[in-house]
């Protein structure tokens, strides 16, 4: 659909599946993970003026459902996310998600969209916005230990936003990297696929952890982790699941989004819960500092928060009008009268016959 003017407050702008990935192709994967990443800054610069909570889940033997909702006292957002490791091997995606931007004024939804491609683009951008402040300065080379759904996203955010030139993939599965490499090659990205985790972290200033599995994991064991790192560590997001051994935590500087959601589901759930983590916000906004020293090892142990996923949706809202590729859903019951819900529904009732 092309520009439509919405005739009503009740109709609402849809993103679809097909919708995302028009808009995606049209602005460019990593034009768009540099886009979201300026707006995911700046409401990391303003933090403060956001309702946090950390997200609901409803965790079963197979996974979690999650509601991830947030608001800057203007518009309201909330996403709907799954988390389910098991779902590949169904042919399912471990990860899908939608969302909804709304006015805190009226209530009403201004945006209904897909968000499993928007988590990813936003995942990618939150991560090598981190990295821009936590990584070592001219870092070139990046492991990617994990080559599922996100990796590819995360390869091309480091490459646009950190100047990555190598990225060295490894998954138990050589299949996902075949896959990953196939799909990289002709970005200006050098690929070295890699026989195990260890060659994979070899010349390696940032290593990226995005694996899936329901439990506590070691993808990284303490000796494969040299001084002067840094770990971007996302696979681990769920009460009962994490990448990295415990050592590494005690001898890296942990920088987490909302520690009231990381102390339940991030890496350092392995570690007291008064362990010294410092808030990414808290660097953005230049009232702490991020890397202090070339020896240094950096964590950032991402969850994924509210406020990445309203970032993204605000940035897709400002690209509907220029992109035009969405459509208007029929969502909200909009009576003639606000008060006469029933007399809407009888009118529409066939007449008896
Ligand atoms: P995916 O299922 O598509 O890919 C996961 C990959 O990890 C698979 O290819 C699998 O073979 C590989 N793997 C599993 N165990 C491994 C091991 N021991 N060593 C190497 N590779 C291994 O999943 P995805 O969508 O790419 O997501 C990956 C993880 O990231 C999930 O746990 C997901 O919940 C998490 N995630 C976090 C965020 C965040 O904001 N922090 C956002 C999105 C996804």
């Amino acid at each position: 659909m092309t520009n439509p003017e919405p005739s009503s407050l009740a109709l609402v702008p849809f993103v679809s599946v097909a919708d995302m990935m028009k808009i995606v192709n049209q602005i460019g994967v990593a034009e768009m993970i540099d886009g979201i990443a300026q707006r995911i800054e700046e409401d990391f610069h303003r933090w403060e003026s956001f309702d946090k909570t950390p997200r609901v889940a409803a965790h079963s033997r197979e996974g979690v459902i999650e509601l991830m909702p947030t608001s800057d006292g203007e518009t309201y957002g909330f996403k709907y996310v799954n988390g389910h490791p098991a779902n590949m091997a169904r042919g399912f995606q471990t990860v899908t998600a939608f969302g909804v931007l709304a006015s805190v004024a009226t209530g009403y939804p201004i945006l209904l969209s897909e968000m499993t491609i928007l988590t990813a683009l936003r995942t990618a951008a939150t991560s090598a916005m981190a990295a821009k402040y936590l990584a070592p300065k001219n870092s070139k080379v990046m492991a990617m230990i994990g080559n599922g759904a996100q990796c590819e996203f995360q390869a091309l955010a480091f490459q646009k936003i950190c100047g990555i030139e190598e990225v060295r993939l490894y998954d138990i599965d050589p299949e996902a990297t075949k896959k990953a490499a196939e799909n990289l090659a002709g970005t200006g990205i050098s690929i070295v696929s890699c026989s195990s985790s260890q060659d994979a972290v070899t010349g390696a200033q940032v290593i990226t952890t995005c694996t899936a599995d329901k439990q506590y994991a070691t993808i990284l064991t303490d000796n494969m982790v040299g001084t002067g790192v840094h770990i971007n560590a996302i696979g681990g997001d769920c009460p009962g699941k994490t990448e990295l051994h415990r050592d590494i935590l005690l001898r890296s500087e942990i920088f987490v989004e909302y520690p009231p959601q990381t102390r339940i589901e991030g890496e350092i759930q392995q570690l007291d819960d008064d362990h010294p983590v410092t808030e990414l916000w808290r660097v953005i906004a230049d009232k702490m500092p991020g890397r202090t020293s070339a020896e240094q090892i950096t964590l950032f142990d991402s969850v994924g928060f509210a406020t990445e996923d309203f970032s993204a949706l605000r940035y897709l809202h400002a690209q509907l009008e220029t992109t035009g590729h969405y459509a208007l859903l029929d969502m909200l019951a909009d009576p003639d009268d606000p008060r006469d819900l029933f007399g809407m529904v009888a009118r529409a009732m066939p007449e008896a016959v």
